[in-house]
């Protein structure tokens, strides 16, 4: 197991800074999330790793050592790219190999670990088979194989799910995670896919336009997130403007005071600046206008259901606030009570719920 330490990183192509001022460590064994919209730089990161960048700012290093100058195929760093880039007019056993031909490895060796790749990945029985006679999941198991089966230092994964329909993508998912278990290989993992990252990650990173722009376990960033565009990229929120009161407890809006919970505010806001309080769709409490139970709860608006998407376990509705862009309110379905549109209700959100952003 080797960390990965990627150190003040800075890639530009021409006129674009497509990276910039990066700094991330992976600990030996663990599967790191770098997460971020399409263009944001990802790609270009796990290249810069991978070796297939010469020229950037800061350096990258395994277990310490730097990588400059070491060309990519003596780095023994395995990689699967987002298009997979099997070699088509080869087997699958012949794809696999590829990696241990290059390196010279003894043809009984050879064999017998691209059957070990091939069982890790649930392919075996596949080996003559070629590429394009393979479906989308069977093709990814074989890039992942291929980048497998030279025993890597470190795993390099560029949106390795994206090509998949819904359901394979779940169960690829899962794949991943076991195999990772199985292997503990240091893993950088890219995707855009904020469900991807939020489920599997440890820890992970958000990258806004070749800047870090969040780093953290998923749990923190999606409660706690440091901007907005964070807090926005993990889903969606219900904001309100407002300033920070001098003892950070509360924010004073146009819809009312907004209680906060002083301990998790980001140390970098401002007392008496302005500021976004927001919540998440899924801490919002609808509760009929007579309804006594929600005396608890912080921030009581009145408002009115503008319409409501049922989900099956859940139940998305647009509210309609005084003054407010509308909220989304998602209602776990307990089969109980449905509110139609058009109903005056009110809604509340638990004080713990808020986080602040600047
Ligand atoms: P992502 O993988 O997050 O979608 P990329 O790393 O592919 O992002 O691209 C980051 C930025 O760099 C984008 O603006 C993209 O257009 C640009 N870019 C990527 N590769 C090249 C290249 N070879 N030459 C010029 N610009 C590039
Ligand atoms: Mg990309």
């Amino acid at each position: 197991m080797m960390s990965l330490r990627i150190e003040n990183l800075g890639v530009t192509y021409g006129k674009i800074r497509a990276l910039d001022g990066v700094s991330v460590e992976l600990e030996p064994g663990e599967m790191f999330f770098l997460l971020g919209p399409s263009g944001c730089g990802k790609s270009t990161l796990l290249r810069a790793v991978a070796g297939f960048i010469e020229e950037f700012d800061g350096d990258i290093r395994i277990d310490g050592k730097s990588l400059k100058g070491v060309p990519p195929h003596k780095r023994d760093f395995g990689m699967v790219f987002q298009n997979y880039a099997l070699f088509p007019h080869l087997t699958v056993e012949g794809n696999v190999a590829f990696g241990l031909e290059a390196r010279q490895v003894a043809p009984a060796e050879r064999s017998a670990r691209v059957a070990e790749a091939l069982e890790m990945v649930g392919l075996s029985g596949y080996e003559k088979s070629r590429p394009g006679e393979l479906s989308g999941g069977q093709q990814q198991r074989v890039a992942l194989a291929r980048a497998l089966v030279i025993k890597p230092r470190v795993l390099l994964l560029d949106e390795p799910l994206s090509n998949l329909d819904a359901k394979l993508r779940w169960e690829m998912r899962d794949e991943i995670r076991r195999i990772h278990r199985e292997t503990k290989i240091t893993t950088l993992y890219v995707t855009h896919d904020q469900g991807e990252a939020l489920s599997l990650a440890g820890r992970m990173a958000i990258l806004n336009k070749g800047k870090i722009d969040a780093l953290g376990p998923p749990r923190g960033i999606y409660r706690n997130p440091p901007t907005r565009f964070s807090a926005e990229f993990l889903g969606e929120i219900n904001a309100l403007t407002g300033i920070l009161a001098d003892d950070r407890r509360s924010v004073s809006t146009g819809a009312g005071i907004v209680p906060l919970n002083a301990n998790e505010l980001p140390s970098t806001l401002q007392t008496g600046s302005t500021v976004t309080a927001f919540c998440r769709p899924e801490s919002v409490t609808i509760s009929a206008i007579d309804d006594a139970n929600a005396a608890h709860m912080s921030l009581k608006l009145n408002a009115r259901i503008a319409s409501s998407a049922f989900l099956g376990e859940s139940t998305v509705y647009e509210i309609e606030v005084d003054g407010q862009p509308k909220w989304r309110v998602r209602r776990h379905e307990t089969g109980e009570q449905v509110f139609a549109d058009g109903t005056p209700v009110r809604i509340s959100v638990a004080a713990d719920a808020w986080a602040v952003v600047p």
